[in-house]
């Protein structure tokens, strides 16, 4: 049994180790003590305990604040040390106290409105775009929320007494728009600010340290990084984070020890793929901004892998044109991905409120991947040639040259 893993990997850490050498030790300390090199998978739904008046003070115990369980696990939904390490870890890599882990980002996010609803703060106030997903549980109130939309500068002014929770994603899916996090933090007073930092990774923006006292991520994109794992992720204060765990043992969106052994080894190489993924995007942002057939290109000023361009017609015609290129919903990935949010993963919001929000019917977004750039390109510009032949393109829009076209770094 790997009953190590929980909580005791702050004791063997001496200096403060920098993000690179975090993300190949970080939840794995230990492991050497124990004679192992690669981490334990614990499958164990319940634990054998003779001592049942001890397990019965940790049930309490836990009752009362939410803390990881000390001495052996009681029970898969309380805790598991396989998913304990990757918590351990991401909670190194964000700069937060600690982590809790679910069965995928909506998991997380539910939690979080859970946690705050619990204690009667159910306004919520929220700047779009936000995923699609996350904006459609807000406005359609499915766990009993009632959101305020805002831009940045109108947050200090949408809060109310019963305001449990700020959202903003920085940068945005599907714009990349960004917003200045530290601003943010300091408008939202004592009510705690939710970053969704799924786009910009640890690697790019730490947005605790900006003042965010909670940083989610859907760690099914960038964290897991393989397209093979759902799950999401709350780095935040331990407090919390005690909460948390029991609406998570409460509900029961937990994540399975595969998932968490996968996100594990996603973690190891999440600066390394981000790094150069982020290059082949940038290099790709450059490319698509100077070419006639693009309207505008959306890339944010800290960089990453994802960019968003708008084109002279008929985004379907790109999206059935693609060949090296996988046209498909979510992002993160070794391999590069391309949809068309109007349609797919924003398509739930009403299209008011999405077109409101900046995400245009023409616009498409790219998770770039690690691919070579010159084959990544030569993809785009053949699917791209689609829009000079299909007869509805034509009429939609004549492909005048744009020269002069900027790179558009969204921000608020
Ligand atoms: C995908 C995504 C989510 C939802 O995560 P799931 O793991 O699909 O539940 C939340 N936020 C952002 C920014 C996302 O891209």
């Amino acid at each position: 049994m790997d009953t190590a893993s929980m909580g005791a990997h702050d004791a063997v850490r001496t200096a403060p180790r920098a993000l690179a050498t975090e993300a190949v030790h970080a939840g794995r300390d230990d492991l050497a003590r124990q004679g192992l090199h690669a981490p334990p998978i614990d499958l164990s739904t319940t634990y054998p305990s003779y001592d049942s008046r001890g397990e019965a003070a940790r049930i309490d115990a836990f009752a009362a604040t939410g803390a990881d369980p000390d001495g052996p696990p009681v029970y898969g939904r309380l805790g598991n040390p396989t998913v304990a390490r990757f918590e351990t870890a991401l909670a190194r890599l964000e700069g937060s106290e600690a982590a809790v882990a679910f069965a995928s980002g909506m998991a997380a996010l539910s939690a979080v409105l859970l946690v705050r609803a619990s204690m009667g703060l159910r306004h919520v106030v929220a700047v779009r775009p936000l995923y699609g997903c996350s904006d459609h549980l807000l406005t359609a109130g499915l766990l009993g929320s009632e959101v305020t939309w805002t831009d940045p500068a109108g947050i200090a002014e949408a809060l109310r007494p019963d305001t449990g929770l700020v959202i903003v994603e920085s940068p945005a899916n599907p714009t990349l728009a960004e917003v200045d996090l530290r601003a943010v933090a300091h408008a939202c007073g004592s009510v705690p600010l939710l970053v969704d930092n799924t786009f910009a990774t640890p690697v790019l923006q730490r947005p605790a340290e900006q003042g965010a006292r909670l940083v989610l991520h859907s760690a099914t994109k960038y964290l897991g990084g393989h397209g093979d794992v759902l799950a999401g992720v709350v780095a935040c204060d331990e407090e919390f984070a005690g909460r948390l765990r029991q609406v998570r043992f409460a509900t029961g969106g937990v994540l399975h020890p595969l998932a968490g052994y996968l996100l594990l080894r996603g973690l190891s190489t999440l600066p390394v793929r981000v790094r150069a993924a982020s290059a082949n995007a940038a290099e790709l942002a450059h490319r698509l901004a100077a070419d006639p057939r693009v309207t505008r290109v959306h890339y944010p000023r800290i960089g990453g892998a994802m960019v968003s361009f708008e084109i002279h017609g008929d985004p379907h015609e790109v999206i059935a044109g693609v060949r090296l290129i996988t046209p498909a919903v979510s992002l993160g990935s070794v391999d590069t991905l391309i949809q068309h949010p109007a349609s797919i993963s924003h398509r739930i919001v009403d299209a008011d409120d999405r077109r409101g929000a900046g995400v245009s019917d023409r616009l498409l977004r790219m998770s770039v991947g690690l691919e070579d750039v010159d084959d990544l390109w030569s993809d785009l510009d053949q699917a791209l040639k689609r829009l000079e032949t299909a007869p509805t393109a034509l009429r939609c829009s004549p492909p005048h040259p744009h020269p002069s076209k900027q790179i558009h770094p969204a921000a608020q």
